[in-house]
């Protein structure tokens, strides 16, 4: 949903709330597509703080089907967001580069999906388990050892996977 900001910055009104929906079901991290599976309408504030600055405001929560590390099964999780944003439209050369990592910036518009996925980044939880003591999946035949033991001998595995689940980890949380 795009939010229209040239009333703001052209100067006949000083502040602008919308209240607006997350279009998409999914969100990407780069890496995986994460189901959205709970969303609300939440209020975006923006106000006018200078000729060609704004503040942005928005508090609301997404639920997010998130595998768990160690076995895979899908979990719900809840992540709070906080969006609380300055972005400046003066026409300078320096300030070329954060305007690009503002990308829920397209033109005179405020893309709503876009700017809550920026926040969704940087407020996923980096580790996700079904429960605390969550067994994993055996790394011989792939069972899930919450659910039953297959039996294999997993001892002689164990060393060399533990390094290569480190990096599977390592990955998943860049
Ligand atoms: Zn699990
Ligand atoms: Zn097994």
């Amino acid at each position: 949903m795009l939010i229209d900001l040239r009333e703001l910055l052209s100067g006949s009104s000083q502040d602008l709330t919308k209240n607006v929906s997350l279009e998409a079901d999914t969100f990407n991290n780069g890496l995986f597509d994460y189901p959205i599976v709970k969303k609300a309408p939440f209020d975006v504030t923006i106000n006018k703080i200078g000729t060609n600055k704004i503040s942005i405001k928005a508090v609301t929560d997404v639920t997010l089907s998130i595998p768990c590390d160690r076995c895979l099964t899908a979990v719900d999780t809840k992540v709070d967001l906080v969006i609380d944003e300055i972005v400046d439209f003066a026409d300078d050369a320096s300030e070329e580069e954060t305007q690009i990592e503002k990308d829920y910036i397209d033109g005179y518009n405020l893309d709503a999906d876009k700017l809550l996925f920026s926040e969704l980044l940087v407020s996923m939880p980096g580790k996700t388990l079904c429960k605390e003591d969550c067994k994993g999946l055996c790394l011989k035949c792939g069972t899930n050892l919450n659910i039953k033991e297959c039996g294999c001998d997993r001892e002689v595995l164990d060393p060399r996977m533990s390094v290569f689940k480190d990096i599977l980890n390592e990955f998943k949380e860049v």
